[in-house]
């Protein structure tokens, strides 16, 4: 049996503490797309950690960790992840990496902040992972798979083909420095070094681990909003962030997928550029970004301040319908207990006519949204294992999301910890 757990919007809704409290029943757990981009926060008996690129169940001993061919492979950020956890008391984890999975290389990380520069006002707002040279050049078909570090013939040919094409780009569009061909066949033998204990055929082992009846779960990154087809492109990510690219990115057929977890975060909030209709601005997003999340919302990758909004039904409905959600995760619902009052988007007005479907993204532009109150509950809700235990106008809260985004919330987070949940 497969799950998903995903996320509705523009990612940091809380995937990663559900992924781990499910981790708990699970055997297998996948990541399937995305890089080190963004990061989980994770708060377990071990302690709280950012994982960038392990999946959330390296706490467990009884999971297996797989890092799917469909994600941007980081092998020094993965072998340092490696490395913390371990120093920090957590055993080491049973980790596999696909021998299909592709290589970031250092030089995309180069071009990543190159073409930020260039575009100055205009840029992407990108963590500067390599993330978009890196998905860019796997589907130009000049990105290094895993398995071709084990061929030294074709690592030299290609190394000196691929610097080729780049030192033109280096040279002429962003005046850097040129690379040397020896340096990149270097730099792949270290990540050869580094990776080869963990490879593996990972879609031969998930197809194994499906016959004997063992439960996995597909780990999303980022959310529907961020997806490159279904998202608010251009302001998007590079990989597809929904749960179907998970039958992919993990190399599984589609239909075993049975179970699709959407994250919902309780209000919203968004990294890096792009239309953001419910964004709240001054003291009323200060506030909400320092209470909010654990800690504040700032990001695990880079810290910097999210953008902070009300929780958003339109976009949230349309996320929950490009995931195929069967269950909707309601999440970080305590931090709101401060409000008097707690405004929702129901609709975007775009052009004087108002909507609840999601629009592309030159109309989002327009598109303003217009937001109903309801009433707070003005306390602490932390603790509480009991739907029918939370205020009133709790319940009333999130039965007004769940009527507007139309699939059921089965699950809803109290609290960041692996406890913090009730279920409905
Ligand atoms: P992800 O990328 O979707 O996993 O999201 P993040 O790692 O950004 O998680 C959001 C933050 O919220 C993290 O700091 C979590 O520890 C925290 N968190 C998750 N669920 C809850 C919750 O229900 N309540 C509170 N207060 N914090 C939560």
């Amino acid at each position: 049996m497969v799950k998903a757990v995903v996320g509705a919007n523009w990612g940091d809704e809380g995937k990663g503490k559900i992924t781990d409290m499910l981790g708990e029943k699970a055997d297998i757990i996948v990541r399937f797309q995305g890089g080190a981009n963004a990061g989980h926060t994770i708060i377990n008996n071990y302690g709280k950690f950012a994982l960038h690129t392990l999946p959330s169940g390296v706490f467990y001993d009884h999971t297996t960790s797989i890092i799917g061919n469909g994600v941007a492979l980081d092998i020094p950020v993965l072998f340092r992840e490696i490395q913390s956890i371990i120093e920090r008391g957590v055993p080491m984890p049973k980790i596999l990496v696909s021998d299909r999975a592709q290589i970031v290389m250092s030089y995309h990380k180069a071009f990543d902040a190159y073409e930020e520069e260039r575009l100055g006002g205009k840029s992407f707002g990108s963590t500067k992972s390599g993330i978009a040279p890196f998905y860019s050049d796997k589907y130009a078909k000049i990105g290094f798979q895993v398995s071709e570090l084990f061929d030294d013939e074709l690592l030299r040919e290609k190394a000196a083909r691929v610097v080729e094409q780049k030192n033109v780009l280096l040279e002429h569009l962003y005046h850097k420095p040129v690379m040397d061909p020896d340096d990149i066949y270097r730099e792949l033998k270290e990540y050869k070094t580094m990776i080869e204990p963990y490879v593996c055929d990972v879609s031969a082992y998930l197809h194994q681990a499906l016959k004997e009846g063992r439960e996995i779960l597909l780990e999303g990154q980022l959310g529907s909003l961020k997806d490159p087809d279904h998202g608010i492109y251009p302001m998007v990510t590079s990989s597809s962030t929904l749960a179907a690219y998970g039958a992919i990115g993990a190399g599984i057929p589609p239909y075993e997928i049975k179970q699709i977890i959407t994250v919902c975060k309780a209000y919203s909030s968004a990294v890096g550029a792009g239309a953001f209709v419910s964004e709240i601005f001054g003291e009323e997003a200060d506030e909400l970004r320092r209470r909010g999340g654990d800690g504040g919302e700032f990001g695990a990758t880079t810290g910097r301040p999210r953008r902070m909004g009300w929780f958003d039904c339109v976009a949230s409905k349309y996320g929950c319908r490009m995931q195929g959600t069967t269950d909707v995760a309601f999440t970080v619902l305590d931090v709101l207990g401060y409000l008097d009052e707690i405004p929702v988007c129901v609709g975007y007005e775009i052009d004087g006519e108002v909507t609840t479907e999601f629009p592309t993204t030159h109309l989002l532009e327009k598109a303003k949204p217009v937001l109903e109150k309801l009433p707070g509950w003005k306390c602490d809700i932390r603790g509480i294992r009991n739907y029918q235990d939370l205020p009133e106008n709790c319940r009333k809260y999130i039965e007004f999301v769940e009527e507007h985004i139309g699939y059921p919330i089965t699950m809803i987070s109290n609290g960041p910890g692996r406890k913090d949940i009730i279920y409905r």
